[in-house]
């Protein structure tokens, strides 16, 4: 089956796109580089020992869009292209949205006329906000995001819901909590843009020496250390979880499937304990300084992940520990990339 990628060379998609090609999927990736380098091509073809179709174009390209469905007979789609920056999202909610969601809705005009299913969209644990009780499970009510970027997760799980059901269409609406770490091959991994927002990228340039200290955003919240609780999951285990959850809605005899997973887990870190956790891993020391709390952040959020096991078979099964060993060797790989 053919399954087209968007943000197919971004950080999940290209660990994703890996998983596809190691259970025989062909893949077509459309991606405008615009969060990440065309040397991730070459690094998927060196991973999965296959080079999958690559377009560089932006999505809200319509035209070029269809040229592909014309080109291909696609049989579904994993949707990771959009823009993710919180912080920055509340400067451009207009680009936010734009972006994330007329894409979105470009790939469902071509799976409307051309009479496709299986559409997986990246969504994420904001739609959250803070929620009343932990674990977060799929029936936790949802509550307003924060961020404009919140915002469009959960306005394009409405679309794709909205869309399933008319069109009797089969989608699968994935919930990522804290993804993390790099390909074991040292080869995949994130390219933070400029100085990193999230907390695992930020620690390991700091371990490297290109910051000088982590900044802790707070450390007076009702936490056992103080500091905010997040559930990390490494990044492998997540793709694993697109594959199986493609098969399983390929499998499908119902003509309508909604299915909503939260892909976490199931177990909450603190700030304190991920620098920890590095540090032991890696044998290195990581200087940091509590700071103010950062505005937006939430205390504490971790999945309960059990409904993904129960249905599709998936399990996060690496530690903490060993997302962050990949991290640090996929930081010395880009530095003997520059150097
Ligand atoms: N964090 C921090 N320093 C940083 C970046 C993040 O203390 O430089 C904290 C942040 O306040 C939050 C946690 O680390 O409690 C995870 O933040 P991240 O931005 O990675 O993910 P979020 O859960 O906010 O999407």
């Amino acid at each position: 089956m053919t399954i087209l990628v968007t943000g197919g060379l971004g950080y999940i998609g290209s660990h994703t796109v890996v998983e596809l090609l190691k259970n025989n999927f062909q893949v077509i990736i459309v991606d405008d580089l615009s969060n990440s380098e065309k040397f991730i091509l070459d690094s998927i073809e060196k991973v999965a020992g296959k080079r999958p179709v690559f377009f560089p174009f932006d999505l809200k390209r319509k035209e070029l869009l269809s040229q592909v469905f014309d080109a291909y007979q696609i049989d579904g789609c994993i949707n990771f292209a959009a823009y993710k920056a919180v912080g920055e999202s509340q400067e451009k909610p207009l680009d936010y949205y734009e972006n994330n969601l007329f894409s979105l809705i470009n790939i469902l005009q071509e799976f409307k006329v051309r009479n496709i299913s299986n559409f997986i969209f990246s969504s994420s644990c904001t739609v959250y906000g803070q929620a009343d009780e932990q674990p977060i499970d799929e029936n936790t009510p949802l509550k307003t995001p924060e961020s404009s970027y919140g915002k469009t997760k959960q306005m394009g799980e409405e679309i794709l819901k909205d869309f399933a059901t008319a069109h009797q269409r089969k989608v699968s609406l994935l919930r990522y909590f804290n993804p993390i770490g790099a390909h074991p091959t040292a080869l995949l991994g994130e390219l933070p843009i400029g100085v990193p927002n999230n907390l695992v990228p930020y620690v390991t340039q700091t371990a490297s020496g290109i910051r000088e200290k982590l900044n802790i955003w707070g450390n007076d919240y009702e936490t056992e250390d103080g500091t905010a609780v997040r559930d990390y999951i490494y990044v492998v285990d997540l793709a694993k979880a697109h594959v199986k959850a493609l098969q399983k809605l390929i499998a499908s005899n119902e003509d309508t499937v909604i299915d909503i997973y939260n892909l976490g887990t199931g177990k909450g870190s603190s700030v304190l304990e991920v620098v920890e956790a590095f540090e032991t891993a890696n044998d290195v020391k990581v200087p940091y300084q509590i700071c103010e709390r950062r505005a937006g952040d939430i205390t504490i959020a971790y999945a309960n992940a059990d409904k993904a096991e129960k249905e599709l078979g998936w399990k996060a099964e690496t530690s903490l520990e060993e997302a962050l060993r990949t991290t640090w060797e996929w930081q010395k790989y880009l530095e003997s990339r520059n150097s």
